[in-house]
């Protein structure tokens, strides 16, 4: 089997992004670049207080940078191990991985898109949308839309820089859907899927990403399906 390259990273630092969630900071040690493509992810090493060794992946939710800073958006899994112990890290911790590792990555020849996220499935998308809209020869020309379920309004994570990429590009549409949104809430309501038709309607000639957890995936894949989409045209990662 390959043998990957194993670096260090310590954390700059974590803020909170809801009552689970946290948006972590770190940079790779003894590098002065480090390079990956948007959607990409890390396996992260660490051992258990019973001496096991864990590895799980995590999207990076930055985009590339020239310092070897990158992000994590990390949700913590109840009774899980890696997740609470992420984000129970201190500034300075020392983080081992490897990576970037996957293929969820966006494909050319660029297309209108659609990228649908619920919880952390926003990570790989936080990189991409950074990356494609910050340069105008990297998107101009098409249409994207960023369609992010949450329950409560308090979980739309990273809410006011999305709302500050879509003020600053027509083209860039941010969506938030809550399916528990208070009175008060006047954006989109409801899971996901159920707005998918109304922003694609006949179209077919367009690619979506989908990213967070098995049954969401499932549901937007179906349903992109039954509205005539190709497979190839709609790409997706499982976080579980
Ligand atoms: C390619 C890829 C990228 C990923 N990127 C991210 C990311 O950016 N941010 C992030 O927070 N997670 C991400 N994950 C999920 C992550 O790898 C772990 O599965 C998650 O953090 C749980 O690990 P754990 O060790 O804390 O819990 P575990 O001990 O592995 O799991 C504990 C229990 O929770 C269930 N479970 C596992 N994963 C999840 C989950 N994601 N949500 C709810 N229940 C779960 C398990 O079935 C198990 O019963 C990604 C997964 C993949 C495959």
């Amino acid at each position: 089997m390959a043998q990957f390259k194993t670096f260090d990273a310590h954390l700059l630092r974590s803020v909170p992004l809801s009552e689970f969630t946290k948006h972590l900071e770190l940079e790779v040690d003894g590098v002065s670049r480090f390079g990956f493509v948007p959607g990409q992810w890390l396996s992260v090493k660490a051992a258990t207080p019973e001496g096991e060794e864990m590895t799980r992946a995590y999207s990076i939710a930055s985009p590339p940078s020239e310092n070897g800073h990158f992000a994590f958006c990390l949700n913590r899994v109840q009774d899980g191990f890696m997740s609470n112990y992420l984000c129970g890290l201190e500034a300075g911790a020392k983080v081992e991985f490897q990576g970037p590792f996957g293929d969820f990555i966006l494909r050319p020849a660029l297309r209108d898109t659609l990228f649908v996220a619920t919880g952390t499935g926003i990570a790989p998308f936080r990189s991409m949308l950074h990356w494609l809209l910050a340069e105008g020869d990297r998107h101009q020309g098409h249409e994207f839309w960023l369609l992010f379920g949450a329950r409560r309004e308090q979980d739309i994570y990273y809410r006011e820089e999305f709302e500050h990429l879509a003020a600053g590009h027509d083209n860039f549409h941010f969506l938030p859907t809550l399916s528990r949104g208070d009175a008060e809430w006047t954006g989109l309501r409801g899971y996901v899927q159920e707005h998918l038709p109304e922003i694609v309607g006949a179209r077919t000639e367009m690619h979506a990403y989908i990213c967070g957890l098995d049954k969401m995936v499932k549901a937007n894949r179906e349903l992109l399906k039954s509205l005539g989409w190709e497979r190839a045209s709609i790409r997706y990662e499982k976080y579980d």
